[in-house]
């Protein structure tokens, strides 16, 4: 059975890119962000720091989308470090520049445990200051659409005391009024699988859309472990260490990501969002051999 007989609607297909953190990095960003948007996709995400210099640069990729392009952001958005006022600011400038989808999301803790943390300890709290924020900018908003998502785990958060924790954090965060969720990244199709249906027996209700990445670099695999406490897959690490050369570790990774992409499919997921680096090639390749139908809008999570 192929992919579009099996899905009822289309599914959504979505991108991360990485605001350019110096000028040098600027031209390889847009030239992503053209190459990607020649695949019509639902919306494509921007990934947020707080620290003053990379906030800016979010912002401000963001901004070129709603100006320059006829992509629709998500706007990654943390609250750690920050307070109230701040992220009430931040949420109206983004509204302000035309962003009508906002990934919301903790961050990852500081460090120095005496560094300030936030006054919104979880990322469900920022949820409620969105649709706080929002109640309050209908009018702006056309009809008040705004999409809020939120991040899952097929594998458990290295702070959670278990995955099914986790899934007690994703009912909250939908209870709050999140739309929907993207997952961090997996490497056992199981996993995404066995998310989704503990999710649902607990009573999520909203689209869980599975975070995949073209992973063609053993530095970045290992990196990414690191990062997110995901263990890297033992097999897909073998095989990248032993390719003859890049050209071979992009095969490598491209297969497996659409591995997991046709799996999630085959699980019923919505959409697919691709980790890109900022690297086009290898997500168009994975879009490529899923064989994802050109059109999409009707099951975007991000509203235009
Ligand atoms: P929360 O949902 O707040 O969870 C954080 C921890 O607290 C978890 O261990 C959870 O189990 C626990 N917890 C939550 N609520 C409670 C409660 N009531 N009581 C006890 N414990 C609780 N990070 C960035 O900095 N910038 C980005 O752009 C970014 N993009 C991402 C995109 C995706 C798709 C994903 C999956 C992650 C992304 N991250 C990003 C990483 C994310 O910020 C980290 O994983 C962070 O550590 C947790 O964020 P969260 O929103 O899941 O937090």
């Amino acid at each position: 059975m192929t992919l579009t007989q099996q899905q009822a609607a289309p599914p959504s297909l979505s991108y991360e890119l990485y605001p350019p953190a110096r000028p040098e990095a600027e031209a390889a960003v847009l030239r992503a962000i053209e190459e990607l948007g020649a695949t019509n996709p639902d919306y494509v995400s921007v990934t947020y720091s707080g620290t003053p210099v990379r906030r800016r640069a979010s912002v401000r990729l963001v901004e070129h989308l709603v100006r320059n392009t006829r992509l629709r952001p998500l706007a990654h958005l943390t609250c750690v470090g920050e307070t109230r006022d701040s992220l009430d600011l931040l949420v109206r400038q983004l509204v302000g520049l035309g962003v009508r989808g906002v990934l919301a999301m903790r961050g990852d803790l500081p460090a120095d445990p005496e560094a300030f943390r936030g006054e919104l300890p979880f990322a469900r709290y920022l949820v409620e200051l969105i649709r706080q924020v929002e109640a309050g900018h209908s009018a702006t908003l056309a009809g008040g659409r705004l999409s809020v998502g939120v991040a899952a785990y097929p594998n458990r958060h290295p702070e959670s005391p278990s995955f099914q924790h986790d899934v007690e954090v994703l009912v909250s965060k939908e209870r709050s009024g999140a739309n929907f969720a993207i997952t961090q990244v997996y490497f056992d199709p199981a996993h995404y699988a066995r998310l989704v249906a503990a999710a649902r027996a607990a009573g999520v209700t909203i689209p869980i859309i599975p975070g995949v990445i073209p992973m063609s670099s053993v530095r970045r695999l290992e990196r990414l472990a690191v990062m997110t406490g995901v263990r890297p897959d033992g097999a897909l690490l073998h095989r990248l260490e032993t390719a003859s050369g890049e050209a071979e570790r992009r095969r490598i990774g491209v297969r497996a990501a659409a591995g997991l992409a046709r799996a999630a499919f085959d699980a019923g997921a919505p959409g697919l969002h691709l980790y890109t680096f900022n690297d086009p090639r290898a997500s168009i390749e994975v879009i490529d051999q899923v064989g994802l139908p050109a059109t999409r809008t009707l099951s975007s999570p991000v509203p235009a």
